[in-house]
């Protein structure tokens, strides 16, 4: 054990989760979405935390505006450092779920290794993996940012689906198909059924 663990005494709090739950009247999860680049995942999670703050279900939105320039500005694009990544984003959806808040998460999380320890930091009774899922040439055609054209220039290094692999989900707990429906009736479909995990407090 390290010197600095060793110092470590942790305190005993004095607010249960339970009552946490029953403060904010829910049921705290994280919905961890998974999916390609422009697949659909931050048109999803924004709507999906408008929906929620609309239905006072308080919740809040890690993406890589707010995680990639702060808590993982060191932090670049190869394995490592996208598994590190994906940690980090795990201990505050954890800590977030902690203070009852349900946690939504944008992120590709490509490998499956680094999604299964994200639900282990997480919890698995409160980890909700989403497939955000589209084909990579209906993403490459929509690419609202322009990653898959600079990726395929060779401008951008290790870009899922160009150059770095993507593992889908084998077993997710939503698989929402976003070439195929409507903005509007996805985010229902995605609205419905968290709203069904989090009633439950
Ligand atoms: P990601 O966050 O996965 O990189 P974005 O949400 O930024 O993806 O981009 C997805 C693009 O696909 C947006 O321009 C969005 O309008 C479009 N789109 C088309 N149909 C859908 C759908 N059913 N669900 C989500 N996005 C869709």
């Amino acid at each position: 054990m390290s010197d600095a663990k060793r110092l470590i005494v942790p305190i005993v709090g004095k607010v249960s989760p339970r009552e946490r739950a029953e403060l904010l009247q829910q049921r705290p999860v994280t919905i961890w979405l998974t999916g390609l680049s422009a697949s659909g995942k931050s048109t999803l999670a924004t709507e999906l935390e408008r929906r929620l703050v609309d239905a006072r279900r308080p919740c809040y939105l890690l993406d890589g505006d707010n995680i990639r320039t702060g808590i993982s500005r060191d932090l670049g694009f190869g394995p490592e450092d996208r598994h590190e990544n994906i940690r980090r984003i795990a201990e505050v959806a954890r800590l977030m779920n902690e203070a009852g808040l349900v946690a939504i998460t944008a992120f590709i999380s490509p490998y499956r290794a680094d999604r299964a320890m994200a639900r282990s930091v997480v919890g698995a009774e409160r980890f909700i993996e989403v497939h955000v899922a589209a084909p990579l040439e209906v993403c490459e055609k929509r690419d609202p940012k322009g990653f898959y054209a600079k990726a395929r220039r060779g401008e951008i290094a290790e870009f899922t689906g160009v150059s770095a692999p993507y593992e889908a989900p084998g077993a997710a707990d939503l698989v929402i198909e976003t070439a195929q429906a409507s903005v509007e009736s996805c985010v229902q479909r995605l609205f419905d059924a968290v709203m069904s995990k989090i009633r439950a407090a």
